[in-house]
């Protein structure tokens, strides 16, 4: 039974308002550790999560081949010593099913589910000054009021369907990568066309491949992949990760992606000859995995001649691999450098283009005109199909937070306050909206961290801000203007020092026509950024404005 009490809403007509300490948008890892963390701090909190179940990414995503591309052993709670000894993973990279699993088992096992709505989506949030309370509604008609809002609602969480022409037209079935069929769905015998190749293509086309009849995989942008190396978990080096749990988690805290278990890299990748590169790259190569490989040199993700030694590595391994030299060629990315955009991870995804059953279209060259009754016609020709899937990605990072009407009293929304860009200070609160906060928000590390570890940090820091809240008395905090202002100039300073800026990519929002161009990840490191908030929070929540 919740322990959450209903009783009327004095701002909520003549509504039941559900009244509470915070409440919490989402039921993914953000939204359940934010519970599990409030809770501690004896606050009654409330999560609204629009899907059926609790898992957020691993709740939607249950395309085939879906699976974490940081290892298990780091992808997964450190909150709780007793959870990660007890918990064993099956492979070195969890499938969608098994971190689903996993997700569920932390939900009972810590008795989170009881303060989570199901199937209830939060169309509005309001703040009243005067009151200090937000007021929060749903779809089902709930109103939840409190006085702090954690925004749980996922960089990844709003699926982009494209809006082609004539797509209620076509007679076949097609489905989203990101709203998977929860019964699955066969392909065999199918003539089935994949529309995109980021991670999610890149995991998928190996297993539709071998299902359909026909795979026809729509290209626009080749994107690098580098060999996962899955296989059934060494017990072993499982044996030895549990054993220095503590010690391991801590050590990620110091890495710039919140990974810990690689040699930090040590020399600029110009520094050392060529045929010690080709070695490196090779080791890496084989290792399997994107971090270890983008750890081979110092320098990769910040110079240009660096970079393209490693770009070119890739590219001549995907020559290497795929038969038909035009179409390694279109799949060897030369419009950005390696890492600048979501390096992905694979098992025989380019080996899937040497089978007979499968084509590759080049849409760039001849883009998709329209979808069909039958099919899909670009430029140049018409693909008969009985499916279609869309591997076309999310509204990444600030998606989910600008489909909710988010305002304090007559004041602007968040969407409209984003309009030309998401500002933030710490990617943990905007100024203008007091006591919300989001949780890896766009202006923190985010989707450039092992994201379960950025989630933590996050949560941890609110609720260590709420705690002196409470203890000094104080019921309202906001950032200054010129705090975030000074953040996000900084978030951009560090990203123009990189190569980053080079690729378009979703970080920039490239994906979404008419999304302002804005760097949305901190790509600073998630040592420094951590320390950055710690700092903050010991000189007193420095750029933020406590009142009461
Ligand atoms: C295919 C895929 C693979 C990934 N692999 C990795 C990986 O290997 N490593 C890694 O670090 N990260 C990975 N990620 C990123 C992943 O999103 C995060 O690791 C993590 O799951 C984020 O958890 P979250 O709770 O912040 O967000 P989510 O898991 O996105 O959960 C947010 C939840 O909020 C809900 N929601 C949103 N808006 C509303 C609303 N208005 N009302 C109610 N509910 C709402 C959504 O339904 C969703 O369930 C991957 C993402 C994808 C899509």
């Amino acid at each position: 039974m919740s322990d959450v009490k209903e009783r009327e809403a004095p701002t909520a007509g003549d509504a039941r308002a559900i009244q509470l300490d915070a409440i919490v948008v989402g039921g993914g890892l953000g939204g359940l550790y934010a519970l599990h963390r409030l809770r501690r701090l004896g606050l009654k909190a409330l999560a609204f999560e629009a899907g059926s179940g609790v898992g957020g990414t691993w709740f939607w995503n249950r395309y085939p081949g879906a699976r974490c591309d940081v290892e298990s052993m780091e992808y997964s709670y450190a909150f709780d010593d007793d959870l990660q000894q007890e918990w064993s993973w099956p492979e070195r990279y969890g499938t969608q099913p098994e971190i689903l699993r996993y997700i569920n088992h932390v939900a009972d096992r810590f008795d989170l589910r009881r303060d989570v709505r199901l199937n209830t989506r939060v169309t509005s949030a309001e703040f009243d000054r005067a009151s200090s309370t937000w007021t929060v509604r749903t779809d089902k008609g709930d109103v939840a009021q409190a006085p702090f809002c954690i925004m749980a609602t996922g960089n990844l969480s709003t699926p982009r369907v494209p809006d082609f022409k004539g797509i209620g037209s076509f007679k076949g079935q097609w489905y989203h990568s990101g709203l998977w069929p929860h019964k699955g769905v066969d392909f065999s015998g199918l003539r089935v066309g994949v529309i995109g190749t980021g991670s999610s293509g890149v995991q998928m086309i190996p297993l539709i491949a071998q299902q359909a009849r026909h795979l026809h995989v729509f290209q626009r942008t080749a994107n690098f992949s580098l060999p996962a190396r899955n296989g059934p978990m060494d017990h072993e080096k499982e044996r030895a990760h549990k054993e220095d749990y503590p010690a391991r988690r801590a050590a990620a805290y110091e890495t710039p992606f919140g990974i810990a278990g690689f040699p930090a890299p040590t020399k600029p990748a110009m520094t050392v000859t060529e045929e010690e590169r080709q070695a490196q790259y090779e080791t890496k190569w084989a290792e399997g995995g994107s971090i270890s490989f983008l750890y081979s040199y110092t320098d990769l993700l910040v110079n240009k001649e660096a970079n393209d030694t490693a770009s070119e590595f890739v590219r001549n391994k995907i020559r290497s691999i795929v038969r038909d030299p035009a179409v390694a060629e279109l799949l060897a990315p030369k419009d950005h450098p390696i890492g600048t955009k979501r390096l992905c991870l694979d098992t025989n995804y380019y080996e899937t283009y040497n089978r007979d059953n499968v084509t590759l279209v080049d849409v760039r060259s001849a883009p998709i005109q329209e979808i069909t009754e039958s099919g899909v016609r670009t430029a140049n020709a018409d693909y008969e199909l009985d499916a279609i899937v869309f591997a076309t990605g999310f509204d990444a990072m600030t998606g989910a937070l600008r489909e909710i009407d988010i305002r304090v009293g007559n004041g602007p929304t968040l969407a409209e306050k984003w309009a030309g860009g998401p500002l933030t200070y710490l990617g943990l609160m905007v100024s203008g909206f007091p006591n919300m906060f989001t949780i890896t928000g766009p202006g923190s590390p985010s989707v450039k961290t092992q994201m379960i570890v950025a989630i933590e940090q996050h949560m941890d820091w609110i609720a260590g801000c709420l705690a002196t809240m409470r203890a000094r008395g104080m019921t309202r905090i906001e950032p200054s203007p010129e705090a975030e202002r000074d953040w996000v100039q900084h978030v951009n300073d560090v990203a123009d020092s990189t190569l980053y800026p080079l690729a378009n990519s979703w970080y920039v929002g490239a994906n979404i026509p008419g999304k302002p161009r804005v760097f949305m990840p901190y790509v600073g490191g998630f040592a420094g950024y951590k320390k950055k908030c710690d700092a903050v929070a010991e000189n007193g929540y420095e750029g933020f404005v406590m009142s009461r």
